[in-house]
């Protein structure tokens, strides 16, 4: 404890004994001069926690650590509620927190004793989704009551709990959308959503970051789960849509995750019913369980399973940002796996009967749940921090007789960049990674020295089989014979496949493994990183996703890069066609420190053909209606280095396209681009919620404007829903009266697909490319990448001599679904999953998959370089 909480608790006894009202913290109505949850008032990030610190300076009860960083520098915290002696302890704590999950050899008396003095701690995460405002909102009346209450029982429960409050977990987003509500505040568009993604990238999908770890602030939130912390249960807090239900609850509805240990789910349900419970007896109505929200995909609580903690989210009914709304009761709907009628139900046994529904509703329901979490905790709190030992000796004992036995990535793989980002993205999940000391012999294979082995017989088993393997969707049906509970989400998560890493799953167990071990501390290396005492060139190779980051961060500074235009030997290495030399310089350490592989270096001229690389002038095209596969996609190229101007639809009219080489179009609803709206199956365009400055079009200019710069030599490159602007009939003006109509030939027959029974709702198939094209370079034969079903393209024998098509990658004959779920895949064999289009001198590269799906596919980030790399036609 600290000088100052000395004093203060000092005089907080002092103050209590003169009047027990008065507990001598600052009351957040008086901070924030309104109550928070009042109507059409919310208070930003930057007060929020002015707060917070202000009351962990009042109390010792609280206790704020910094965590992190959000993406755009705003300090991430986490705020430590419990007893005074808990907050003291909190190292002790700690360790037994560390011990508890991760020892499998702690004898019985030992863990009988840490369930004894140990804590229960629960994480909560707070607003995630920005626009969900109202467990942020709640954050300060949580620590208010914790830090002043003299109620005997919650005091007893905090004795036993630690509740480790993430206040935001997108402070960024937080602030926008706060903002952005306090400015139309009083307009017609008070209320409506932020234009935008609620994030510096990734908006809605911060929850989808879970394995892939790209985000800072997913990186923080994932240290508390194995790097320090270690809790044995956690929450997030949401909110979902306000026509339904009010308040969800767990357990989850199926599927479920089956490599998750069945003890788990039964503790989700404990939490899940203690808080329908309590809320309920509180006349808090609408709460509901196993409802619309499943457990089968790689989200926060799921991976937070797979790691052996009891996970939920809860979600409340959301109003219009903070302003009220009003629901007659024959307005309900629910919709989603569970509950079919908004009726009393098992699941939903006391339905809210409709009126207004405020932000402080929200918040009341939020101090509700988060209490009931609380007491549930210290009720049950020595059989959860057993559970908690038990589950990781469970784990370890499945690893040791259960195939599979061992992952193994051989050293020499295709990639050698993301090979070693995967070994070291394991490394930050709180795996166990080893590598060989001596070449060994498995049933005919070899394997050598240096390659990595992830051994299963360890705690977080069930989260390496499910980042490991490839994804079996767990088919499960609401009746006998009848239709499928479908997915939630996506469907494949598979690290070595979305990344391009061979690796090999050993089913046998070998003595000579566990033998050959040897531990990776630290970082994992393959290469020094440093550069050559004297070289002339360096050279880094077209397989490695790093090469192009290498090239790009040269590029940015004004180094000469050229591309080799066939095969090459250079000391003895065969070096790829596509690979990057970069000439000496002093820069080139730099270059170094921001990749993971090292380049051959050679002091020799070496008699190569090939070509110098320019930086492409990129502009990215981003809608302000939630774009998220363009926050995607900006985050990528800010991670590369690639260098690129955001254009808005509504700017096309204006914008001199001449100024770029390339524009991109990340996933995106065709009209949305076109026209700022969706457009319904029979044709009627929505209104849009967003003031009419965000919801302008492309428009009929804008696409002239568009085509004519394909038209005289431009790059387009788009991908999924958005490669539908360029099918059927396009034209651009010609003359004062004429018009050059024209039609690329290829097609997308996905709806026809679609109709004839296709469903891919995001799952992993396999792709065959065609080799030696420059789209190609440094890519192998044969890969899988992330489809979602549509668009399926066709192509034909063009009409006119000024245009032509190359199917640059064509889906697999057979076994084309590698991971994930898919229905009448087979009616995608051999169509077109790439193609290349020229009209006159124009380019377009249109693909039907997202070659950067979530940052989450680098084994298809190369296709995409290598499209904004395209050298222009002559
Ligand atoms: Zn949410």
């Amino acid at each position: 404890m600290n000088r100052a909480k000395v004093i203060m608790s000092a005089m907080l006894i002092l103050i209590s004994l003169v009047a027990l009202s008065q507990s001598g913290i600052t009351n957040p109505e008086d901070f924030f001069k309104f109550k928070p949850g009042a109507d059409r008032m919310l208070f930003d990030y930057e007060k929020l926690i002015e707060y917070l610190n202000v009351v962990d300076k009042e109390s010792p009860r609280v206790k704020m650590l910094q965590i992190g960083e959000s993406e755009m520098g705003k300090p991430l915290y986490m705020v430590l509620l419990s007893s005074e002696q808990n907050i003291e302890n909190l190292d002790k704590l700690k360790a037994i927190n560390k011990e508890l999950a991760i020892n499998y050899k702690l004898p019985d008396k030992t863990v009988d004793k840490y369930a004894g003095e140990g804590k229960v701690f629960l994480l909560a995460t707070l607003s995630m989704h920005a626009d969900e405002v109202g467990p942020a909102q709640a954050a300060p009346l949580v620590v208010y009551k914790v830090a002043s209450t003299t109620d005997a029982e919650l005091l007893s429960y905090l004795d036993n709990v630690v509740y480790m409050l993430v206040p935001s977990h997108n402070p960024d987003g937080m602030d926008m959308v706060v903002n952005n509500y306090l400015k139309n505040k009083g307009t017609r568009y008070e209320g409506t959503p932020f234009p935008g993604v609620y994030h510096k990238y990734v908006g809605h999908d911060i929850n989808r970051d879970f394995v892939t770890l790209s985000q800072s602030s997913t990186k923080a939130i994932n240290r508390l789960y194995n790097d320090e912390w270690f809790p044995q249960v956690m929450v997030e807090k949401h909110q979902m849509g306000s026509r339904g239900v009010r308040y969800f609850v767990p357990p989850k509805h199926d599927p479920i995750a089956v490599n998750v240990d069945a003890e788990l789910w039964t503790w989700d349900g404990i939490f899940g019913m203690g808080m329908q419970k309590d809320m309920t007896e509180q006349g808090l109505k609408g709460v509901v369980q196993g409802y619309a929200f499943d457990d089968y995909w790689p989200g926060s609580t799921e991976t937070a399973h797979w790691k052996n903690m009891i996970a939920m989210l809860t979600e409340a009914a959301s109003v219009k940002v903070a302003t009220p709304i009003y629901q007659e009761d024959n307005e309900f709907s629910v919709s989603g796996k569970g509950l079919s009628e908004y009726e009393k139900s098992s699941n939903f046994p006391d339905p809210w009967p409709g009126g207004w529904w405020k932000l402080s509703d929200i918040l009341e329901y939020e101090l509700s749940s988060t209490f009931s979490l609380i007491k549930t905790a210290s009720l049950h709190k020595e059989e959860v921090l057993k559970l908690r030992n038990r589950l990781c000796v469970k784990e370890v004992a499945k690893g040791e007789t259960k195939p599979p036995y061992y992952y193994i990535l051989p050293k020499e793989q295709h990639d050698e960049s993301e090979f070693i980002r995967l070994v070291n993205l394991l490394l930050a999940h709180g795996i166990n990674v080893y590598t060989l000391n001596k070449d060994i012999n498995l049933d005919n294979t070899l394997y050598h020295n240096g390659d990595v082995v992830v051994p299963l017989a360890q705690p977080f088993r069930a989260f390496i089989k499910e980042v490991m393997e490839h994804q079996e969707f767990p088919v499960r049906h609401y009746t006998k014979g009848g239709a499928i509970i479908k997915p939630y989400d996506i469907t494949s998560w598979s690290l070595p496949l979305h990344r391009g890493v061979n690796s090999v799953e050993i089913d046998k167990k070998y003595a000579s493994v566990n033998e050959a071990l040897t531990p990776v501390n630290g970082e994992f290396k393959c290469s020094t990183g440093e550069v050559a005492d004297k070289y002339k060139y360096a050279i880094f190779p077209a397989e490695s996703n790093d090469s192009y980051k290498a090239a790009f961060i040269a590029l940015n500074d004004g180094l000469k890069v050229w591309r080799t235009t066939a095969e090459s030997v250079v000391n003895g290495l065969t070096i790829s066609k596509g690979s990057f030399i970069i000439g000496k310089s002093s820069k080139m350490k730099e270059v170094l420190d921001e990749i993971d592989i090292t380049p051959v270096f050679t002091e020799k001229d070496f008699d190569v053909e090939k070509s110098e690389v320019t930086m492409p002038r990129v502009a990215l095209v981003e809608t302000f209606m939630h774009d998220m596969d363009a926050g995607w996609t900006r985050f990528l190229f800010d991670s590369y280095n690639i260098n690129y101007k955001v254009v808005h639809p509504g700017d096309f009219e204006t914008t001199d396209f001449n100024s770029f080489d390339v524009v991109i179009f990340p996933d995106n609803n065709k009209d949305i681009l076109k026209s700022g709206k969706y457009k319904s199956a029979d044709g009627v365009y929505s209104i849009p919620s967003y003031p009419p400055e965000y919801t302008k079009g492309i428009g009929d200019k804008g696409m002239n404007n568009l085509l004519n710069f394909f038209n005289d030599g431009g790059v387009i490159v788009a991908w999924g829903r958005s490669t539908g602007l360029f099918s059927g009939n396009l034209s651009i003006p010609a003359g004062e009266k004429e018009k050059d109509i024209f039609r690329l030939p290829f097609n997308d027959i996905s709806k026809d697909m679609s109709k004839k029974g296709l469903y891919c709702p995001g799952s992993f198939v396999s792709v065959n490319l065609k080799k030696d094209l420059e789209l190609t370079q440094g890519m192998p034969g044969k890969i899988g990448v992330f489809y979602r079903g549509n668009p399926v393209f066709t192509t034909s024998v063009p009409t006119f001599v000024d245009m032509d098509r190359r199917v640059i990658a064509k889906f697999a004959k057979d076994d084309i679904l590698l991971s994930g779920y898919a229905e009448n895949i087979k009616l995608v064999a051999n169509k077109s999953a790439i193609v290349w289009l020229k009209r006159n001198k124009g380019q377009m590269v249109l693909f039907s998959f997202s070659p950067q799906f979530r940052a989450s596919t680098p084994v298809a980030y190369k296709l995409l370089f290598n499209s904004i790399l395209l050298k222009k036609l002559e």
